[in-house]
Formats: C-alpha cells, sequence, structure tokens
C-alpha cells in the first residue's frame, strides 16, 4: 500500500466535479498549499484551474459559523433538539411522507449514508432526493434498463485508449477539464484517433474534434437510432456477441428503423447529410469506441431514451467490456456516485436495492433492524418541491444545496420554501438564496475539515480528508444528522461516533445477502479498521473477495446483472422537447457550466482569478438571432419564459447555432439581481428519472434598454438597491459591480456618496450632454472607490482600474488617468482573463501574438506562460490565434 500522507502532505480529493482528483494538501504557518496529487489515478498530478485555487476558498469570510434559529444564534443543543422536535411534530401529526430531505452530491458517502438510513429506515418514508436527480438520473434509470445495475461499466484509461471518442451532450472540456486534458493528450500522442462532438454549439471542447456535429437541440435520440439503423444494414453488428449477450435487440433494431437512411437522420438533426455519413461510418468501423455523454443528454424530458440509444449501439456492436470501448456516463458532481451507492434518490434503497421487490425492502429493514422502513419509492425533487409549495410536506430539511437557484422553476421553488412550516438548511455557506428561507440554520464542515469518501465517474472511491480545524462550530453533516436521529429516539441505531464506523456499516450492506446479484459490493472494505479506513487508496468498485484490488472495468465475460444475465437492448422512440419554440418563445434556451465557476458560485465565487473569466450573467446568441431581436453585443437583455424572467449581457457568437441561446446556470441573488436562470426552467420532466428538461426551455430574448448604465468598484461591497441590475464579482482587493437603472437619480454625487460610507477626497467629470457621470474617491492617496456612468454602455475597460486597489497610494499620473480609466505610461489595458492559472488577459494575449509574431500555442505559452497550467484555457487560445 502506498503511503497516505507523507508528514505534513494530506491526500484528500477535489470537491467539485466528477473527474475526482487528488490533492495534495501541506497546511503551513504561511497557509495552505495545494497541488494536484501526482499519485492519485484520476488525474496524476494535474488540477483544472477550479481545483487550482482551492487554496483561495479556505478562510472564513462568509462561512456560517454557529447554529441560528429565526435569526438568533442558539447553541448546537437548542438547535438539534429543535429539529428533532420539530420533525417530529410533523410526523406526529401529519405522518412520515409530511416531511423530506433534499441533499446533495456534494455530501460525503458516509454523510448521505446516515441521511438516507434516517429517513427511509426509521422516519418511513422515502422523501428524501438529491440535487443529482438534476444532474444524471436519467442516466441511473439507463443502467439500469440495460445492465440491471446502475453501472457504469468503463475506466477513465478506456478514454486513452480508445481509437474514437465520441462526446455528445457535453462540453467536456470545461465541465471535465483534467479528463479532457487526459483525452487531448492522447489524442496528441496517437493522432489516429478520432474525436466527435455532437452538440449544438460550439463548445471549446470542439478544440479537439474531428468532427463536429451541431445537432438541433433534442434531436440525439435520432442520431443515435439512425446509427443503430446503419450499423444493421451495413452489417456492422458483432452478431455473435447480440446472439450470445443480448436480449430485446430485435425490437429495438425495429425501432430503430424508423430513424431511416442517412438523408433522414440529416434532416431531423438539421445537420449536412455528409456529416451523419462520415460520423456514421467512422462508428461503424472503430472497434474501440468510448461513447462520452452527459447533461446534454440526460437533461432532458426523454433522457432515458436518449441514454439507452447511446447504450444501444455499443451492445449492437459488442463494444463493451473490453479496453477503449464502452458507453460513459460522467458525473457533474464530486460524490453524485456516491449517493447512487447509499440510495441517496428516493426511488433507490440502499446499496443499489430499490422498492422494487418486497424481499429488497425486508433485507434493508433487517440488516438496519429497521420496523418502519419506508415501502416505496419517496418524491423526486420537482415533485418534492411541489408538495412543499401545495403544503403536502411541512418540514424540509435541505444539507449542502441551494435549490432556491438550482431547481427549475426556481421562483416557485423559494416561494415555497418561505411558505413552508419548518425548513432546516445545513450548509457551510451563511447566504444563500436558500439559506435566507430557512427557519433553523446549521453550519456544516466545509472541504478541508470533512473527512469520509467520495466516488467519482468510474466508479473510483476515494477519501476526502480533513486538514483545517472546523470554522467556528461546524461540524460533520453525518454528525448533525446523527444528533438529531439520537434526539428522535433513534439512538441504538444511530450510535456514529466517526466516518470509519458509518463506512463500514455501508460497506457491509453492499455484501449483505449479496450472492452476486447486486453489482454493488465493497464486501472487502467492510472490515476496515480506523487506521486502514484513515490509509484507504483510491480503488473502483466492485472490490470484493473476486476482486480485491478492485474492478476497473465490468461486463468483460458478457455476463449483465439482469434475470437473465445478458444486457438489454432497448426500443427507443425519440421524442421532441416536451414544449416547442413557438411565435411567443422563439429561441430555445440551453443552460449548463463555465469553466471557472461551480454551481452557485459559494466557493469559486471567492476567487478574484476564476471571476475574470466572467464578470456578469450573460447569453450568448447567433448574430442572426442577435439582429432578428434587435440585440447588441455588449447590451442587456431581458429573457423571459412561461415561468420567469431575467436580465443578461448579450454575447453574440458564432458558436451558438441559430434559433439557441446558452445561459449559464450559477448566477443567483447573491451576486446578480435578476440573474437566475433556473427560474425560467420549467419543471417538465423525464416521466421515468424525474430529471428536469433544463437544456430545452423555449424563451422571448429582448433588448433591456436602461435609463443609464454604469460600473463601480470599491474596496467593500456596496449595495445599489436602486438599480434594476446589479452584478457583483470580487475582484483582488476590490469588489466590482456592474449596473444598469430604470430611474435616475436627481445628483449623480449625492447617490455615489450615498454607497459610501466616507466619500473621501472625491474626483469628478461630468457631461451632462452625453449623459456620462465619472467620480473616484481616495483616502490618503490611496483609491477607495471608482464611479463611471453612461446613458448607453459605451463604458471604459475596468481592468486598469481593477489594479489599482492593490496599491497603498496612487502615483500622481495614475490619479490623472484615472476618470479617463487609462494608465499614464503604464501597460496597456490586459482585457478579459483567459488564463486563470497566470492571469494573463485576452489583450495581453493579442498583442502578444502581434507584436512577436507567435503562431503557436506553444510560442504563446513559452512567451507568456498562459495555457501552461491547468491547460483549461488552451482551446481559448488557440482561438484568439486564429482570430489573430
Ligand atoms: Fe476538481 Fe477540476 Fe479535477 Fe474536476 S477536473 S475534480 S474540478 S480539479
Amino acid at each position: 500500500m502506498q503511503s497516505v500522507n507523507t508528514p505534513n502532505v494530506t491526500r484528500t480529493t477535489c470537491p467539485y466535479c466528477g473527474v475526482g482528483c487528488g490533492v495534495a494538501a501541506s497546511v503551513t504557518a504561511a497557509g495552505t498549499v495545494l497541488t494536484g496529487d501526482k499519485l492519485h489515478p484520476a488525474n496524476f498530478g494535474h488540477l483544472c484551474s477550479k481545483g487550482a485555487a482551492l487554496a483561495e476558498t479556505l478562510d472564513h469570510d462568509g462561512r456560517l459559523l454557529h447554529p441560528l434559529a429565526n435569526g438568533q444564534r442558539v447553541s448546537w443543543d437548542e438547535a438539534l433538539d429543535q429539529v428533532a422536535h420539530g420533525f417530529g411534530k410533523v410526523i406526529a401529526e401529519h405522518g412520515p411522507d409530511a416531511v423530506a430531505f433534499y441533499v446533495s452530491g456534494q455530501l460525503l458517502t458516509e454523510d448521505y449514508y446516515v441521511a438516507n438510513k434516517l429517513m427511509k429506515g426509521f422516519i418511513g418514508s422515502a422523501n428524501i432526493d438529491t440535487n443529482s436527480r438534476l444532474c444524471m438520473s436519467s442516466a441511473v434509470v439507463a443502467h439500469k434498463r440495460a445492465f440491471g445495475a446502475d453501472v457504469v461499466p468503463v475506466c477513465y484509461e478506456d478514454i486513452e485508449a480508445a481509437d474514437l471518442v465520441v462526446i455528445t451532450g457535453s462540453n467536456y472540456a470545461w465541465a471535465h477539464p483534467v479528463l479532457y486534458q487526459r483525452l487531448a493528450a492522447a489524442k496528441k500522442a496517437r493522432p489516429d484517433m478520432r474525436v466527435v462532438v455532437i452538440d449544438p454549439r460550439r463548445t471549446p471542447t470542439c478544440d479537439i474534434a474531428d468532427l463536429h456535429l451541431a445537432i438541433a437541440p433534442g434531436s440525439d435520440a435520432c442520431l443515435f437510432n439512425g446509427l443503430l439503423n446503419f450499423i444493421r444494414r451495413e452489417d456492422a453488428l458483432d452478431l455473435a456477441y447480440v446472439e450470445t449477450h443480448v436480449e430485446g435487440f430485435a425490437a429495438a433494431f425495429e425501432a430503430a428503423r424508423a430513424a431511416g437512411s442517412i438523408p433522414k437522420v440529416a434532416q431531423v438533426c438539421g445537420i449536412p447529410e455528409a456529416e451523419v455519413s462520415e460520423f456514421f461510418r467512422l462508428f461503424a468501423r472503430t472497434e474501440r469506441a468510448v461513447t462520452i455523454f452527459s447533461q446534454g443528454i440526460n437533461q432532458s424530458s426523454s433522457g432515458v431514451d436518449k441514454g439507452n440509444a447511446i447504450i444501444n449501439v455499443h451492445l449492437a456492436t459488442g463494444r463493451i467490456g473490453h479496453p477503449g470501448m464502452g458507453p460513459f456516463s460522467v458525473t457533474g458532481q464530486p460524490n453524485a456516485m456516491g449517493g447512487r451507492e447509499v440510495g441517496g434518490l428516493a426511488n433507490q434503497l440502499a446499496a443499489h436495492l430499490d422498492f422494487s421487490d418486497a424481499a429488497s425492502i425486508e433485507l434493508v429493514a433487517r440488516f438496519w433492524n429497521a420496523p418502519r422502513i419506508a415501502q416505496a419509492p419517496g418524491l423526486k425533487a420537482v415533485d418534492l418541491f411541489q408538495a412543499i409549495a401545495s403544503g403536502k410536506i411541512k418540514a424540509v430539511w435541505i444539507m449542502g444545496t441551494n435549490p432556491a437557484v438550482s431547481m427549475p422553476d426556481a421562483d416557485r421553488v423559494r416561494a415555497a420554501l418561505l411558505d413552508c412550516e419548518l425548513v432546516v438548511v445545513s450548509d457551510c455557506v451563511q447566504h444563500t438564496d436558500t439559506t435566507a428561507c430557512a427557519d433553523i440554520l446549521l453550519p456544516a464542515a466545509g472541504w478541508g475539515e470533512k473527512d469520509g469518501t467520495v466516488t467519482n465517474s468510474e466508479r473510483r472511491i476515494s477519501r476526502q480528508r480533513s486538514l483545517l480545524a472546523m470554522a467556528g462550530e461546524a461540524r460533520p453533516d453525518w454528525w448533525i444528522i446523527t444528533q438529531v436521529a439520537q434526539r428522535m429516539g433513534f439512538a441504538d441505531a444511530f450510535p456514529y461516533t466517526r466516518p470509519a464506523q458509518i463506512f463500514r456499516e455501508h460497506a457491509s450492506l453492499s455484501s449483505f445477502e449479496n450472492s452476486g446479484t447486486r453489482a454493488f459490493d465493497i464486501s472487502a472494505l467492510a472490515e476496515l479498521d480506523d487506521a486502514e479506513y484513515d490509509a484507504l487508496q483510491p480503488v473502483q468498485w466492485p472490490v470484493n473477495r473476486q476482486a480485491p484490488q478492485g474492478t476497473p472495468r465490468l461486463f468483460d465475460d458478457g455476463h449483465f446483472y439482469t434475470p437473465s444475465g445478458r444486457a438489454r437492448m432497448v426500443a427507443v422512440a425519440p421524442r421532441l422537447p416536451a414544449v416547442a419554440a413557438d411565435k411567443d418563445f422563439p429561441l430555445v434556451l440551453n443552460t449548463g457550466r463555465i469553466r471557472d465557476q461551480w454551481h452557485t458560485m459559494t466557493r469559486t465565487g471567492k476567487v478574484p482569478r476564476l471571476n475574470a473569466q466572467e464578470a456578469e450573467p450573460f447569453v450568448q446568441m447567433h448574430a442572426s438571432d442577435a439582429h432578428v431581436y434587435q440585440l447588441q453585443h455588449g447590451g442587456l437583455a431581458r429573457l423571459t419564459s412561461r415561468n420567469g424572467a431575467m436580465l443578461a449581457r448579450v454575447q453574440v457568437s458564432e458558436d451558438q447555432r441559430p434559433g439557441s441561446v446558452f445561459v449559464p446556470m450559477h448566477w443567483n441573488d447573491a451576486y446578480a439581481r435578476s440573474a437566475r436562470v433556473d427560474a425560467l426552467v420549467a419543471p417538465i420532466t423525464d416521466p421515468i428519472s424525474g430529471q428536469p428538461e433544463s437544456k430545452h426551455t423555449p424563451v422571448r430574448v429582448e433588448p433591456y434598454r436602461p435609463a443609464w448604465q454604469g460600473f463601480v468598484l470599491s474596496r467593500t461591497r456596496l449595495d445599489f438597491m436602486d438599480a434594476s441590475y446589479c452584478a457583483c464579482t470580487q475582484g483582488a482587493g476590490h469588489w466590482r459591480h456592474e449596473l444598469a437603472g430604470d430611474g435616475m437619480p436627481e445628483e449623480w454625487r449625492d447617490w455615489a456618496q450615498a454607497a459610501l460610507e466616507d466619500s473621501g477626497e472625491w474626483l469628478e467629470y461630468r457631461d451632462v450632454s452625453m449623459g456620462r457621470y465619472r467620480a473616484a474617491s481616495l483616502r490618503d492617496g490611496k483609491l477607495e472607490a471608482v464611479f463611471f456612468i453612461a446613458a448607453d454602455q459605451r463604458l471604459p475597460e475596468r481592468e486598469w482600474l481593477g489594479t489599482l486597489f492593490g496599491k497603498e497610494q496612487l502615483e500622481s499620473g495614475e490619479v490623472a488617468g484615472l476618470l479617463a480609466a487609462r494608465p499614464p505610461n503604464g501597460p496597456a489595458d490586459v482585457g478579459r482573463n483567459v488564463c486563470a492559472c497566470f492571469n494573463v488577459g485576452e489583450k495581453t494575449i493579442l498583442n502578444a501574438i502581434h507584436k512577436k509574431e507567435l503562431n503557436s500555442i506553444e510560442a504563446v505559452g513559452a512567451c507568456l506562460k498562459a495555457g501552461t497550467g491547468c491547460g483549461s484555457c488552451v482551446p481559448e487560445i488557440r482561438r484568439i490565434l486564429d482570430r489573430a
């Protein structure tokens, strides 16, 4: 066994995406130093921009440090008593289904296990669902239908070993950056490897694509059915494999026949025939093929069928269970997989058992000694919040997630929480859109403080280890849940004092009466003592007597977890998205991630260099749509759907397919006013998985023409309650506020000075005819704030002004240049930040390309270091090079 922690170095796991990168952490007197863990098999030392900035998120600024009840600080005992009493009272009066837990893929497996056991086993309701419902629940069902178990059959090495990698419904370069970098490196080493990207948008993932199919939104199942039909007609099936190891193939082929020939597929998918033909022929002739799929497939009203359409082509060709081949659902969150293992989804029970047969329920009840165990699935996320809105659920405990931002129909979710009788929120952050709705707030331990396990996209269990003392009175989630369970009268079943105990129980359940019929089996870890648990090395399940070192790849023997032992091909009849665009809502809204932010920005929003990539919520659209709807690049727009509205900055981009717009999912009330994109998304779900259709919302986009626009940079965050639009980001030593308003203040100076506690030495310029006002506040030569107001969006760049907040005293030339926002003789404006690792701006890169005649990524890297850190910005640098 490798050594776990060399002196002063703790090996742990990144808390962001499902790649599950290892992190090596040293805590010194000067602070915490984090690097990629060279020994971790997910990343071999690499980190992306978010992982590399983790150390900058560890301060206690913004942390929830003490239990609060109705806004008042209370002791842990009081808070826990109130939670237990509140839940107990609702259960006594209205029954167990009147309460719910809404948990998160950010929880560790041990936290998840205890929460699930309390709700399903002892409260006696299955009303516990996880935000992973929004991310990959369609893939879970697709796996179960095809393999008889929720199993990802491949491992990361398969991506590198493949000759063809198809990436569909995933901006892999930004959502799973280190895995993308592994693929990019493999393709560089083996130039014959082919990469096909299927996505309505041209994303940075296309940087390494040999072929990009910009299909019409929602046409994925038709494309893969067409491929299945093509494979059958071209005799590219593996008939021997199908006849021996697969069932349901005749019906699946028959259903695929309706997709028709290449011209028909091309017409439905809205792409040229030649592209469809090239993809089909490439897939048909390439034995080693991996198909990566993610939220673009899963977040659909037919996400399960889309997943099965993808799996079908792998089963039909026998491309599964061997190196370099297989369907690969990559998960969004760090522990979405761990949640699936313990039953974090309302329709699961625990240890990959569910409610489909009485024997499974009885087995878990016996193992837990839980006579009141739930007998039927609970409410899935969308239904759960609708039940809160209708008053059916009267008490909810939300752990480590922000549903007032991230759930579809977010305005109604927030209203439902505000009206709910009892809302308990455990979180490490004090002020989120969801904590604002809470009656009781419980401070949870954050990353770096927590201790337990997570499972990544390739089924690899890794340890998250604590390296820091817990902030304030924060406690681990498993401890908080255990304490409440004990107060509810279940002390015997919840005796936990440390995570290792919980993990052993979880591992024992995985093997309990498991005679090889359940894929999830980690029995080899059930006897770990505390020291061995502390030293646990990353390992892929199943890990049992047959495979004590774990299992990188499944199904190499062609045996599946269905009753017949055969995989199932599923007949897929492609369905269009539930609601089509129409004359009132003519554009299709797609939501997703950007490179440098994570979820609702509670952690990444603290890091200036990550905020520098995009300072505002934006809507990206094609120039033809911008022209039709009279929108200007850089102007503001109002987006409206049947469910809600938001404001965002317009980005015109040829990457966008005409008729579709893209808005990132991250912004929320903590960082911008009127910018929660999920307020627009309808609560329409896949009928089997319950996963919302977050990639296809018909919207209207109109110009928003405020009376004024402006920006303010200041040392502290300021409130501009009278602005109709306000987006705030934290820069180095300052806050940046992007503003717009409908009403003009009587006097700009009064307005600006009212925002500051002390206006200090005041510099000012105004041009009434042009509607311009500019001011700066200095104290003892140190810049406190700048205000730039204009009648439209024609405002100067912010970057140079932002650098002045790093100075104790401005030089006279800098003071002179303040209101012009131009350095006297200093460096030119650096432009928008492109490289987060080395803080290199777009204009710096462009200037260097022109002046030094740089003509390659390597040359830009050698000159500026840009792109030589995590590599996440390489696609963008390549595009700047192309443009230059
Ligand atoms: Fe973290 Fe980035 Fe690795 Fe994902 S790819 S686990 S965000 S370092």
